[in-house]
């Protein structure tokens, strides 16, 4: 469980966590099984159909969700169900006890449940001297230990066989082999049967609460659950209100993806349905008692916000961890404080409040991996930094981040500064064109990377002087550099303008654009981001051009994905970014599937040539193909493993957070080694700069190319 107070603690257990050798294999071994197994069981299913539709019938859901709330209730207590609803976390803890103490329950068992994880149920109901046990295996294991889960469907995903080997061999007093996990399976299975067979009272959660009849659905691997539900004398439910759905048929909507998003199964080996309390020979009145706890904190009001309310979409599949290369790193005891992952980052501010979320929501990339999974079509990189802009606006903006924010929206003032950088730097760049040192205080976390230097002259400086001429154009095309390229690599553009030559692209480079935003966005300075935004759409007028074609992934997904929504839609800029953003494409995409370059206009050499996928290539903009395309039109392509895995750049992630933007990156360079390339290609300045420079540091071999350069040196 994640609580550190300030970012600088956060950072050191972070540390603590990338130094946990098992933790790493552990995580990805799971990683990369995962991919394979989801991909395998929605293999023919048009998945984003289907997640569509489960977004669909949650927000149908969460809008009426007063009044399915009563129209649950009153199915449920004809049926002899005892329906409370708790504001808060300590009222559900509460009602729960109270109801425990009225039958005289001294024991419980407790099957798997988010909810009661969200409210400490355990913590209080021991305080009140009541004995509870976890039955799901994960669950008790983490509860011997102590500890929070660290994911939500596999909650002890952290320890090996070997912890819980020594775990096993504490409780039973004996020697339990840990290389045998049947043994030790079996060995849990006695511990617990005993505590089913004594238990006075047994607690669940519930996957859904079907208001047309009053039922709780749920959905378990291990048996655990039915047991809990229909041994003791009392069953208690403790239910989150956004698991309202009207109907069985929304359940089963959703119940196609959940067990596949979730551990890559068509179907759970147990799906329950409990219509009301069933025969019970330990209770007096020969039916066991029934109650159900519905949990708002938050909820009700969280269903109203037009921006947050599809959090309560989430069905807890998660799938947005098991794909986050941040997770995967540092485990979901530092991804999360009780829910981890993406959505972890975004529940926590919203039902633990904002110290517990405020140095999580700074730890994430914006790779776009959880919401291309998510089951239920969450938006979840952009409600990360919703919640993080929420939180400067709550507490103050940091002075470096309003400073910075300031020069960037004067173009003028954010180009004489880089210009001013361009000279400062020169005591300091060697003849390899990166810096040859580092600030003493940048040094050590920093060093695992070189770091170019500052163009001596700005794309912008030069462009007169490259500026292709051509007469009768078939396409008319404005070029958006972005940051990067315009003031570090402008030779990224100089070899796009060479790639297209012979084509009839007329190139126009509109002075006054400026930065994208996204490193705003990123800062959580909105109102900056949005000032941006509006110039670089009254700086390119979107009517004059065919296209708008960037180089720069990043700032292309940004500028097609972000403008329309962070500018006023009702507004005439709103109208113009609306434009603006349909006329984007990338580099890759204009030259394989608008100008169609063919292979024979490029001379194949022997080397190989692997490829990384930028996040917001691939994710942001859906392309994929044209990048392969253009690879074997010009080379000889040797694929890499998970090539669509973030390279731990994330812009000024990597500056926040080093320790992992290094470990990614190790991760990610070691697959592109495997492949035996000569070159890596890339279509991001900004993985360019991570790549380029993590290899230079390394001695990797391999040349790290941009698509464009690799492009136009192959050209015949
Ligand atoms: S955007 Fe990437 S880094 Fe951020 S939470 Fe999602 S998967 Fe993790
Ligand atoms: S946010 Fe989406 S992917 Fe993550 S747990 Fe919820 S439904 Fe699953």
């Amino acid at each position: 469980m994640q609580k550190a107070e300030n970012i600088k603690k956060y950072k050191r257990e972070v540390d603590g966590a990338l130094a946990n050798d098992f933790l790493r294999l552990a995580m990805d071994k799971f990683a990369v099984a995962y991919r394979g197994s989801r991909e395998n069981v929605f293999s023919g299913m048009d998945v984003n159909g289907i997640i569509a539709e489960v977004a669909g019938a949650k927000d149908a859901a969460i809008a009426r969700m007063d009044e399915l709330y009563e129209l649950f209730k009153q199915n449920a207590e004809k049926a002899g169900i005892t329906v409370h609803l708790a504001e808060t976390a300590l009222e559900a803890n509460e009602i729960i006890c109270k109801i425990a103490k009225d039958n005289d329950v001294s024991k419980i068992i407790k099957s798997k449940s988010m909810t009661a994880e969200e409210t400490l149920l355990n913590h209080h109901l021991e305080a009140n001297d009541l004995e509870v046990t976890e039955t799901d295996l994960g669950e008790w294991i983490i509860q011997l230990r102590h500890e929070g889960p660290s994911h939500m469907v596999m909650p002890a995903i952290h320890l090996s066989r070997n912890q819980v080997g020594e775990l096993f061999t504490d409780v039973t007093g004996k020697q339990q082999p840990s290389e045998d996990i049947d043994h030790l399976v079996k060995v849990a299975r006695q511990q617990l049967r005993q505590k089913f067979i004594e238990a006075d009272m047994g607690i669940s959660g519930a996957n859904f609460a079907l208001a047309d009849t009053g039922t709780l659905g749920i959905i378990t691997n291990e048996g655990n659950a039915r047991l809990v539900t229909t041994l003791p004398r009392v069953h208690v439910a403790l239910v989150g209100l956004e698991k309202l759905m009207p109907t069985l048929h929304d359940a089963l909507t959703v119940n196609r993806v959940l067990p596949r998003n979730a551990t890559g199964q068509a179907i759970t080996s147990y799906v329950t349905w409990i219509s009301g309390p069933n025969e019970c020979k330990a209770d007096a009145t020969g039916r066991k008692q029934m109650h159900i706890v519905f949990l708002d904190n938050g909820r009700r009001k969280l269903a109203k916000d037009p921006v947050f309310s599809q959090v309560l979409r989430c069905v807890r599949c998660g799938a947005c961890a098991n794909v986050c290369p941040v997770y995967r790193m540092v485990g979901g005891h530092q991804m999360g404080h009780i829910y981890i992952g993406a959505i972890g980052l975004i529940m926590t501010y919203f039902f633990h409040g904002r110290d517990k979320a405020k140095n999580l929501v700074q730890n994430c990339i914006n790779c776009g991996a959880c919401k291309s999974v998510c089951a239920a079509g969450i938006d979840l990189p952009g409600l990360i930094k919703e919640v993080h802009a929420r939180i400067l606006d709550e507490t103050g903006h940091p002075l470096t981040s309003v400073m910075l924010s300031k020069v960037m929206q004067s173009r003028e003032l954010f180009h004489r500064f880089l210009r001013y950088a361009s000279f400062a730097q020169k005591p300091v760049v060697g003849k390899t064109g990166y810096i040859r040192h580092l600030p003493m205080i940048f040094a050590r976390e920093h060093d695992f990377k070189a770091i170019p230097a500052i163009a001596e002259r700005p794309f912008r400086e030069i462009w007169e002087s490259v500026r292709p001429s051509v007469e009768n154009p078939r396409y008319r095309v404005a070029l958006f550099s972005g940051c990067v390229q315009d003031f570090v690599y402008p030779e990224q553009l100089v070899a796009g303008l060479q790639a297209m030559a012979g084509h009839g692209v007329a190139v126009d480079f509109p002075m006054d654009q400026n930065c994208c935003g996204l490193p705003l966005q990123m800062m959580g300075e909105k109102s900056a981001a949005r000032e941006v935004a509006a110039q670089n759409v009254a700086a390119i007028d979107p009517d004059q051009y065919d296209y708008i074609v960037t180089l720069c992934a990043s700032c292309a997904s940004h500028l097609k994905n972000a403008y329309p929504k962070i500018l006023d839609p009702d507004s005439i800029a709103g109208t113009k970014a609306k434009q603006f953003s349909d006329k984007i494409i990338s580099f890759s995409s204009f030259m394989n599937d608008v100008i169609q370059v063919r292979q024979d206009e490029f001379t194949r050499s022997d080397e190989t040539v692997t490829y990384h996928a930028p996040c917001h290539l691939c994710r942001g903009l859906g392309v994929k193909d044209a990048p392969h395309e253009l690879i074997q039109k010009a080379g000889v392509f040797a694929p890499a493993q998970e090539e669509e895995t973030c390279c731990g750049f994330g812009g000024t992630y990597s500056g926040k957070f080093p320790q992992i933007s290094k470990e990614i990156l190790n991760r990610k360079l070691d697959d592109v080694k495997q492949t035996g390339a000569d070159i890596l290609v890339t279509e991001c300045p900004g993985c360019v700069m991570q790549l380029r420079g993590g290899a230079e540091k390394r001695c990797d071999s391999f040349r790290v190319l941009h698509m464009a350069e690799f492009l136009a040196k192959q050209r015949k």
